[in-house]
């Protein structure tokens, strides 16, 4: 059945309080823009849903029709699962509820808030949730894969400060997903991703954060200043978490202009704690080389996030991995292959682990790599689809030249890879449990445009 007979967008506007948007309607081609270039799609309708009625109607819709449903949240989605071709989209944006219980150190937020948001609301009361590296990516997306970011190692993942989550199920009914009730699917939304239904509310744990110690710091990318910024990443107390992205330096107007097109490693560090202490948990990666840039210090902590340009769109082939280290001989092939990649933007970024996020059991959620120390992610960004046959194999090389043994991938950095990547993302028995928690709450798979989980 094609997706024009299937639906009739007259009838979905009379049944949605939200909004219908059809091809050729104004806010069609911004509606269906996803923040990944070259991944041009075009929906059959795209509802923004009101509320959570609106969700469960789409969803009956897609489950009587058949037709393919994506579900946007920030639309960050590498693969771009957040559109469709002649499918629906269901964009939650509208449901952007936020309340934050102060005095509890909680805050319900709707399933189309982005992180950016969320920080500055919560900052005003000097608290934060841990999310990743940039504010316009989605809670929904982001919190399902895990979320791994600059507090990663202090207050751990996302999911490890999720309390509780509304979700509507293939079947069109709202369920409150905690640790008591409904388990199972509360287990899963921690690091499953978007398989189990349609999450319109989230509940998560706040921590007080005032002013950290933190910033941009830029060096020079040799081996030994990448390896040692690993080595003293590792050995930092664990309130310090690092992204360190090894990359050519763009023409930024703090960077002198005869570094421009130099490696370098943009390394954006926060101290999660007492300033004098974050000081001194500076000091080493000062130490590392002369920085070519240096913005360390006391900030308040939504200044850390880099701003977002307007309108930036870039094509991309991705690789993730886990690595137990990178020693000279890794840091050397990082520096030698940069410098070979002809793409308009390439970087390897190196996130140390550990911390809180690793004290948790490896069972307790659906992210079962607790116990890897060191993301690795290598990107090419490029201009046109078309030059992906030049890039991709580029990224491929070195993430096969980086890779080591027996370690899997972060289900929220991993490409169109196909169904072994997915299952690296979910090792041994954690892919047997999702499974059986999709035959449960989804046993029809219509919720398939994600890293898949089948539900057998
Ligand atoms: C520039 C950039 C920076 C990033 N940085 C980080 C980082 O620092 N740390 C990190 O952990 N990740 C990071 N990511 C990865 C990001 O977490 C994933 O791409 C995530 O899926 C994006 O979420 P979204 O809501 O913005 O995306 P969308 O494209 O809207 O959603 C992606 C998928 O998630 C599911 N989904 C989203 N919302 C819901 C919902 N409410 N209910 C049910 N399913 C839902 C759907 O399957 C959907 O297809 C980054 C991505 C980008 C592009």
């Amino acid at each position: 059945m094609s997706a024009t007979t299937a639906i009739s967008n007259t009838q979905l506007r009379a049944d949605l309080d939200g909004t219908v948007t059809a091809p050729g309607e104004p806010g069609y081609d911004e509606g269906r823009t996803v923040f990944y270039g070259g991944i041009d799609r075009r929906p059959a309708a795209i509802v923004r849903a009101a509320n959570v009625d609106d969700v469960s109607r789409v969803i009956a819709l897609a489950r009587e029709t058949g037709v393919e449903l994506a579900i946007r949240s920030g639309g960050h989605s590498i693969p771009g699962h957040s559109t469709t071709d002649g499918g629906i989209v269901l964009d939650l944006r509208d449901l952007n509820a936020l309340e934050i219980d102060v005095e509890r150190r909680t805050a319900w937020v709707g399933g189309g808030v982005t992180t950016g948001r969320y920080t500055l609301a919560a900052a005003e009361h000097d608290l934060a949730t841990p999310f990743g590296d940039t504010g316009s990516v989605g809670i929904g997306g982001l919190t399902l894969g895990g979320g791994v970011g600059y507090l990663v190692r202090k207050h751990g993942l996302t999911i490890d400060n999720l309390l509780a989550a509304d979700v509507v199920t293939a079947d069109g009914k709202l369920l409150r997903a905690d640790a008591d009730s409904h388990p199972d699917l509360f287990w899963a939304l921690r690091g499953g991703g978007g398989n189990f239904g349609v999450v319109t509310g989230l509940q998560l744990r706040l921590h007080e954060l005032e002013t950290v110690v933190g910033g941009m710091l830029i060096l020079p990318a040799t081996p030994e200043a990448i390896h040692g910024f690993i080595a003293e990443a590792e050995a930092a107390p664990e309130e310090l978490s690092a992204i360190a992205n090894v990359m050519p330096a763009p023409p930024m107007p703090f960077l002198p202009p005869e570094q421009h097109g130099r490696l370098i490693i943009f390394a954006v560090l926060v101290y999660a704690g007492e300033a004098e202490a974050g000081e001194r948990a500076m000091a080493p990666f000062r130490a590392l080389a002369e920085p070519i840039a240096d913005m360390l210090g006391p900030k308040p902590y939504p200044e850390i996030f880099v701003p977002a340009e307007e309108g930036f769109h870039p094509v991309a082939s991705v690789r993730t991995m886990y690595v137990d280290t990178i020693d000279r001989s890794a840091a050397e092939t990082i520096v030698e292959q940069l410098q070979a990649s002809t793409a308009m933007m390439a970087a390897v970024q190196l996130r140390v682990l550990g911390g809180a996020a690793a004290r948790v059991p490896v069972d307790a959620t659906a992210y079962a790599h607790r116990r890897s120390p060191i993301m690795v992610n290598v990107a090419a960004m490029f201009g046109s689809s078309e030059e992906a046959p030049v890039h991709e194999p580029w990224v491929a090389g070195l993430a096969a030249a980086l890779h080591q043994d027996g370690h899997g991938a972060y289900v929220n950095f991993l490409g169109d890879e196909g169904e072994e990547r997915i299952r690296a993302a979910y090792p041994g028995e954690t892919w047997d449990r999702l499974v059986a928690v999709k035959r449960r709450y989804d046993p029809t798979n219509l919720f398939r445009l994600n890293q898949n989980i089948p539900p057998g």
